[in-house]
């Protein structure tokens, strides 16, 4: 389907364009890079150059705009996704793991760190998951005490995106009664990274053992004592709704593969698609896509006013588009029949890769939970 403008103004239609910019200049080894679970550097230099990392940066920390937009954010990563979940995941993280920072950080830290993640030459990564612990983030073990002027931190956590090229971490730990975020440089003493495992879908993974890690304190956490969860909620607000965009960006992408190949392929004396239930299945798609795409629209420009209810939304966008993108890429597998099984089509690789959405970034059972508490508080 021709892209329309779906009402976006014309500062992220030019977004889109420059996003669609990074995808063509690495068109010639894209193939190979989205198969290999081994960072990739040619992608990195490419993202890069792109100066597309400062959207994830405030103004006054060498970002691109005075504040961040999460509408910029969703709309970038859909475009970056229809083209490859690597330059997404790139593009995302440089953001999940240093929002907190920018929102809580100190002058300092903010001065150190943030001027390199809008550059793209700093990588951060977000350390919430532990070995036992995933979705029940409360019940973390990793703990952080004061000793005289330094942090202390002690655990493990796992699953960690950019695990083992991350130059800094921050980490959800337990500090007394509350969590506090922690921002843990790479290369500290006591760290110590394990690569992998192999997922599904290849992606940059590791765990990461803090065994008695010292930071300075007035260097290490990020906001007060006990503020973490609510930094930590701040950026999936903004980052959840963007995981909407990049599902929508992943559906479209399967929908245009199987059009293609419906259109040309005949059976019975006609294409594919003039056979009434595939029809039905390419109809039905296009119209959940445009559907979740209108949803992380929705929900990425509520992020960006801040307004109450947000999260609510974030949560409903990235549920109904993950889902959506499972449901899409499904059907779409399936009216290319053989076709749509070839190891390392891109078919295969679209269907692999929307498997992982709907369990990162709050799994849709969790945040299902989430959104009928809030709705069941709002009705009188
Ligand atoms: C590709 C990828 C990248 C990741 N990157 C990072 C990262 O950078 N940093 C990081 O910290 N983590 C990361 N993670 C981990 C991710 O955040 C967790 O996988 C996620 O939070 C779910 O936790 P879990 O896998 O332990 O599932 P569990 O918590 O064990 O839950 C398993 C399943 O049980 C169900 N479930 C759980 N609780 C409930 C409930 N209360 N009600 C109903 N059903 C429930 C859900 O279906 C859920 O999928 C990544 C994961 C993946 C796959």
């Amino acid at each position: 389907m021709p892209r329309d403008d779906h009402g976006l103004a014309p500062l992220y239609l030019a977004l889109r364009e420059e996003a669609q910019g990074l995808c063509d200049s690495v068109a010639a080894f894209v193939d190979e890079a989205e198969e290999s679970s081994e960072f990739d550097v040619r992608l990195q230099d490419a993202f890069r150059k792109s100066g597309l990392a400062d959207l994830l940066v405030r103004g006054r920390d060498g970002g691109r705009f005075e504040e961040i937009d999460p509408l910029a954010i969703c709309v970038v990563r859909e475009v970056l996704m229809e083209s490859s979940a690597q330059l997404d995941a790139l593009f995302s993280l440089q953001g999940i793991g240093s929002y907190a920072l920018g929102l809580a950080g100190t002058d300092g830290q903010r001065a150190r760190w943030l001027p390199g993640v809008a550059s793209g030459e700093l990588l951060p990564a977000m350390a919430l998951t532990e070995p036992g612990v995933g979705s029940d983030l409360k019940a973390i073990t990793t703990a952080v005490a004061t000793d005289g002027d330094d942090l202390v931190l002690t655990g493990t956590k796992s699953f960690i995106s950019d695990a083992s090229v991350a130059s800094f971490f921050t980490v959800l730990a337990r500090e007394g009664d509350g969590h506090s975020l922690v921002l843990v440089p790479a290369g500290s003493p006591g760290l110590t990274v394990e690569v992998g495992p192999e997922l599904i879908a290849a992606h940059c993974i590791g765990d990461v053992h803090f065994d008695g890690v010292r930071v300075p304190a007035a260097e290490g956490r990020l906001g007060g004592a006990g503020e973490g969860f609510a930094l930590v909620l701040a950026t999936l607000t903004v980052f959840r709704a963007s995981v909407a965009g990049a599902a929508v960006g992943l559906a479209q992408a399967a929908l245009t593969e199987a059009v293609r190949h419906t259109r040309s392929r005949e059976a019975f004396g006609r294409p594919l698609a003039r056979h009434g239930p595939v029809a039905t299945l390419l109809a039905d798609s296009a119209m959940e896509v445009e559907m979740a795409r209108l949803l992380a629209y929705r929900a990425a420009g509520k992020a960006r006013e801040g307004a109450e209810g947000s999260l609510d939304y974030s949560s409903m966008a990235k549920v109904a588009a993950t889902e959506a993108a499972g449901r899409v890429v499904d059907r779409c597998v399936q009216v290319m029949g053989r076709f749509g099984l070839v190891r390392g089509s891109r078919i295969e690789r679209l269907y692999r890769q929307a498997r992982p959405m709907r369990i990162y970034e709050g799994a849709t059972e969790v945040l299902r939970l989430g959104i009928a508490r809030s709705l069941t508080e709002q009705i009188d």
